[in-house]
């Protein structure tokens, strides 16, 4: 094989990251040891939760070591077998990152379910962000027919696959995006009513988008959007904390004016990462592909192009540049 390109986390950032913080280098190709597969990927997936990894603090992963390749997750073909689990030509995903191809034991890859689909979905709606979508929604926040459902970064990669989940599931469902454009697409995923949180206070917009009330709070963004659904929380309702994008750069919030809202309402709150439910992917797989299968939830992805520009395609998701999942194809 020829040469093996890979970025490599050069330095950590602070607040928003750059180009400098990222090098692009030829790691070569390990020897192939028994019991280890090589895998050509054809698929990269950017992650805002990788902006944390680049901090050197302790969490729920560790953090990205400087001077090796940035890890994530891949999706790619095996193109050599030393292990009697994986044939050359399978199709299989990995968390080793950002490189062109990828050498390890067997069990540092994952096969996939047999489905008519095609290779990146894998990383979408029947992979990661579909996956943190349907526990997040169905199970950290219990949601049920007939809720009204209030979701942020309705546009983004998880967030639509949340908007179509609570549709097929009878609920009533809010979404907030920044720009027409892109509240003009989660209206056409079904959603009920789209809030442009750039166009006014997010506050105003859901409590004129949901005069009841709402049931469900899916947050992938956290600040104002987490506030405003503090000030719109029905009796009981149920907050999924599932990410805050705006404060992965920024730090965290200054203050929340309507958190109190919480005691009166008997408000619900939970943090989650998806992984606490993997052993429920049978679940997620037969529900999600059955949707994907039917129509009922479709996925849309903005591609970058090449491995040149996956750190471009990763600072995007800061910027709002993508319309669901955010991908770079090799
Ligand atoms: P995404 O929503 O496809 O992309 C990020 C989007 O966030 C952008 O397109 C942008 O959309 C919005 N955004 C960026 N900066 C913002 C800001 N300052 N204020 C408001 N919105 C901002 O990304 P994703 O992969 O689906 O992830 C969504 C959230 O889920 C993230 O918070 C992520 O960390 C979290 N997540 C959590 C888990 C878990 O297990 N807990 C797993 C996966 C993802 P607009 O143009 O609409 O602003």
């Amino acid at each position: 094989m020829a040469g093996n390109r890979a970025w490599i986390l050069k330095s950590r950032p602070e607040g928003l990251p750059d180009m400098s913080n990222f090098e692009l280098r030829d790691i070569g190709a390990e020897p192939l040891e028994d019991g280890w597969i090589r895998v050509e990927n054809k698929w990269l997936s950017v992650d805002p939760y990788m902006r944390g990894r680049m901090n050197d603090v302790k969490s729920y992963v560790p953090p990205f070591a400087l001077g090796e390749p940035m890890q994530g997750g891949a999706v790619g073909k095996v193109v050599e077998s030393r292990s009697p689990h994986f044939e050359v030509g399978e199709t299989v995903f990995h968390m080793l990152g950002w490189r062109e191809s990828a050498a390890g034991p067997a069990s540092a890859f994952n096969k996939l379910p047999q489905m008519p689909v095609e290779d990146h979905q894998w990383l979408g709606n029947l992979g990661l962000t579909g996956a943190t979508a349907y526990f997040g929604l169905l199970r950290v926040a219990e949601a049920k027919e007939g809720d009204i459902v209030f979701v942020s970064a309705a546009a983004g990669a998880v967030g639509s696959a949340v908007v179509q989940i609570a549709k097929a599931k009878g609920m009533t469902v809010i979404g907030s995006a920044g720009g027409a454009d892109k509240c003009a697409w989660v209206r056409e995923l079904g959603a009920d009513a789209a809030i442009d949180y750039k166009d006014g206070p997010v506050v105003k917009s859901l409590l004129a988008a949901a005069p009841k009330g709402i049931d469900v709070y899916f947050d992938n963004v956290g600040g104002d959007h987490l506030d405003a659904a503090f000030a719109a929380a029905r009796q009981n309702a149920r907050f999924a904390i599932c990410g805050m994008i705006e404060n992965y750069n920024a730090g965290p919030p200054p203050a929340f004016r309507y958190i109190m809202r919480v005691i009166a309402a008997r408000i619900m709150m939970k943090g989650f990462i998806y992984t606490d439910y993997m052993a429920e992917m049978g679940d997620f797989y037969r529900d999600m592909g059955g949707w994907v299968a039917s129509g009922a939830v479709t996925g849309r992805e903005t591609i970058h192009e090449g491995i040149e520009t996956a750190p471009d395609a990763f600072l995007g998701l800061f910027k709002g540049e993508n319309m669901g999942k955010m991908l770079v194809r090799l």
